[in-house]
């Protein structure tokens, strides 16, 4: 936009990109039609801005002689680790209801609750270690991970 320029003919310039790209509805049309008629810089504005774009469009596409190499995109393991981590927080869960449940109904006696207690704290201790190498993978893809300057989200 040029320096000084009035409100209503900034607008009526939005109103002349939105007109070439066909997206103006019928009243802005009404009212840059009407601004145009009385303001001959944003007449020749629309004006060129018509015959710039219309050449444009209208010029045949350039062939380049360019090799384009794309590299392939580098994998992230965050989805996998996530979806690992979900699922296994959902096991927890799930295995802790089941026991407490059980536990209640007093399914495990006193002879077999030493054999479920045991097995209890076996699953709790490898859930504990896989949740423990998942944060570890965690912390191993945010500390490798490529920064941009500024503030970072935490
Ligand atoms: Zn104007």
């Amino acid at each position: 936009m040029e320096a000084g320029l009035a409100v209503s003919c900034e607008r009526t310039r939005a109103w002349v990109s939105a007109e070439v790209d066909g997206v103006l509805s019928d009243f802005e049309s009404a009212l840059l039609r009407a601004h145009v008629r009385g303001c001959e810089a944003c007449r020749i504005f629309r004006e060129d801005v018509q015959v710039f774009t219309d050449t444009l469009r209208m010029a045949p596409l350039e062939k380049h002689d360019l090799h384009v190499v794309i590299p392939p995109r580098r994998r992230r393991l965050v989805q996998p680790v996530r979806v690992a981590a979900a699922a296994l927080a959902v096991a927890a869960v799930g295995l802790g209801s089941t026991f407490a449940t059980l536990d209640a109904r007093g399914v495990f006696s006193a002879t077999s609750s030493r054999s479920s207690s045991a097995l209890d704290t076996g699953l709790f201790r490898e859930l504990q270690v896989q949740k423990r190498q998942l944060w570890a993978k965690e912390l191993h893809r945010r500390a490798t991970m490529r920064r941009h300057p500024g503030p970072q989200p935490m």
